[in-house]
């Protein structure tokens, strides 16, 4: 009887959730004609390593030029990605079209490194190291040490032992593994412990009001503490201002990224973005020796 209560209640019909369905659906028909269309691009935010300021790579991030919306944010669309058949071709496409970037900049400059999000769903595909290569093959100026996988920390990954196969996979093929939004996860000591991981990022909403509440500056300064521990680079995400930067620096953080040195641009604006940077940072750096020699 109580088998048949639990499975009448499952057949209650709920408009909401009716409606809350088809929508995803519709949106989700959308995405993928949006994939074939070409109107997803990818934006690249700098990452600056503190004791030189040199841009050490930039992170992929995927905006959608919608045909009558205009300009969308992940954030808007995926979450309904998230578990569909579309969520791997999409990913897909990111890894594809990151590297397609990065072989053109080679041109210009070979020193140019890219940072790609990648969902959960790759990290418990097998093959994923594979199509990872045969991309590279097909890109031979694009060298593997030259990309790193952002992992993010708070996905629950179904099966941590498979997913941790797979990323060592792809650092044996010479990649670098980010965990991405460190602490907002349930688990992020034991991810810490159990994937292969060479950098983490700190989480912005850690980061942002740092300055002014004790508990997210300690918070800041123990992630630091124990990426340190464990001799991992630490990034800081969602740097906006220089008194950010500055007490990074003091913390010991290795790497910064956010508003304060630039906003996510698309990938035409890259290169003379970079040639602008480098000319601040040399000016600076010469300013700084002829302070020190008279
Ligand atoms: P994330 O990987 O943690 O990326 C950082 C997000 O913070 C980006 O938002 C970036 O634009 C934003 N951000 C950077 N600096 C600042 C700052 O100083 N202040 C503030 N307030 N925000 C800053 P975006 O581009 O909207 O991406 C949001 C999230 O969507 C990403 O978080 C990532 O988890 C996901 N995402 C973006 N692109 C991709 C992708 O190609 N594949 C996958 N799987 N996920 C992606
Ligand atoms: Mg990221
Ligand atoms: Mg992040
Ligand atoms: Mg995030």
């Amino acid at each position: 009887a109580a088998k048949e209560k639990g499975r009448n209640q499952f057949h209650i019909f709920d408009p909401g959730l009716d409606a809350h369905r088809r929508q995803r659906r519709d949106q989700l028909m959308q995405i993928s004609q949006a994939l074939e269309n070409e109107e997803f691009e990818l934006y690249f935010q700098p990452q600056v390593r503190m004791v030189d300021c040199q841009v050490i790579a930039f992170e992929a991030l995927i905006r959608w030029n919608h045909p009558d919306k205009g300009l969308i944010g992940p954030v808007e669309f995926l979450p309904a990605v998230a578990n569909s058949h579309l969520e791997i071709p999409l990913g897909q496409w990111v890894l594809k079209e990151a590297i397609h970037q990065m072989n053109l900049w080679h041109e210009a400059d070979e020193s140019l490194a890219v940072s790609i999000n990648i969902s959960a769903p790759h990290l418990m595909d097998r093959s994923f190291a594979d199509y990872l290569e045969s991309y590279l093959h097909s890109h031979p100026d694009v060298r593997p040490g030259q990309i790193t996988l952002e992992v993010l920390e708070s996905t629950a990954l179904e099966d941590t032992k498979r997913a941790s196969n797979v990323l060592a996979r792809c650092q044996s093929l010479g990649l670098q593994v980010a965990l991405d939004d460190f602490g907002t996860g349930f688990s992020s000591l034991t991810y810490l412990r159990t994937l292969p991981v060479d950098v983490i990022k700190i989480d912005q909403s850690f980061v942002r009001n740092m300055l002014t509440d004790a508990s997210d500056r300690a918070i800041v300064e123990s992630v630091i503490f124990l990426a340190q521990r464990f001799d991992h680079p630490v990034l800081a995400e969602g740097v906006e201002t220089m008194e950010h930067a500055r007490a990074l620096r003091d913390m010991g953080c290795n790497l910064i990224q956010g508003y304060g040195i630039a906003r996510p641009m698309p990938a035409k604006a890259l290169l003379p973005w970079l040639a602008q940077w480098r000319d601040q940072v040399s000016r600076h750096q010469s300013l700084g020796k002829h302070e020190q020699t008279s």
